[in-house]
């Protein structure tokens, strides 16, 4: 029988993730804080189901994507076996993929304009299901990319709450990247703070110390869990 590489890359994941926790425990209590108060969100896109399976066995339960349909084909059967599982979709959504979104998320991390709002609001009188809204801030306010810009997140803050039902538990950002990310999570926290929102999703592989220093309750690691992402022909649409 041919040799099985997903031996050696369980353990592999299964180290990475190890050390992943302990520099974010080690980081929280050096910033004052409780270790259990940042959340470790695994950025699972373009992995392998033996990648996904090593994570879920190393007992990593919090899973990031950023399209809809890769992330019913990854967790819609897994879902069953781990009832514990909290997906949260970290990549831009369509209107007309609301339905499905809601259907499949604990938690949307992306909503950036009023349309969205009243898709997800729709979505959830028809599905009954309500996932948790962060609204993600285009804090750079860099032309290609997605979030709302930091001068209009309040009122979008506002409307999706009160005008659409929606709950906001929080807000979302990616720094630029050629930038230092601090002074992006301290605007973070500042549009957070004045709107009376908790839940701060912010830092990736390379900056997620700044961000937990920064107040961080959510970092959103990829590579440094998964090692360097396959690189996959982009054929789905959504
Ligand atoms: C891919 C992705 C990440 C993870 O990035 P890494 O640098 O691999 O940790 C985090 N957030 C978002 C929104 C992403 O799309």
């Amino acid at each position: 029988m041919a040799p099985s590489s997903s031996g050696s890359s369980q353990t592999s994941i299964a180290d990475r993730i190890a050390r992943v926790r302990s520099r974010i425990e080690a980081t929280a209590l050096a910033s004052g804080r409780r270790p259990s108060s940042v959340i470790l969100t695994a950025v699972s896109k373009t992995q392998s189901d033996d990648a996904l399976d090593a994570a879920l066995m190393a007992g990593q339960r919090v899973f990031g994507e950023n399209r809809v349909q890769e992330a019913q084909a990854h967790w819609a059967a897994r879902r069953k076996a781990f009832p514990d599982l909290e997906l949260r979709l970290i990549g831009p959504l369509q209107s007309n993929k609301a339905e499905d979104a809601v259907a499949l998320f604990d938690v949307i991390e992306t909503l950036d304009r009023e349309k969205l709002a009243e898709a997800l609001s729709k979505a959830s009188a028809k599905t009954g299901r309500s996932p948790r809204v962060l609204v993600q801030i285009n804090t750079g306010a860099e032309p290609q990319k997605a979030g709302v810009l930091p001068e209009e997140a309040d009122a979008l803050i506002t409307s999706a709450r009160d005008t659409y039902g929606l709950t906001v538990e929080g807000l979302m950002s990616i720094p630029p990247a050629a930038e230092a990310a601090g002074p992006h999570f301290a605007l973070l926290a500042r549009i957070a703070r004045r709107n009376g929102l908790d839940v701060l999703s912010m830092g990736m592989s390379g900056d997620f110390e700044t961000a937990i220093r920064f107040g961080a309750t959510h970092v959103r690691l990829g590579t440094a869990l998964f090692g360097d992402r396959p690189v996959v022909p982009r054929v789905l649409n959504d």
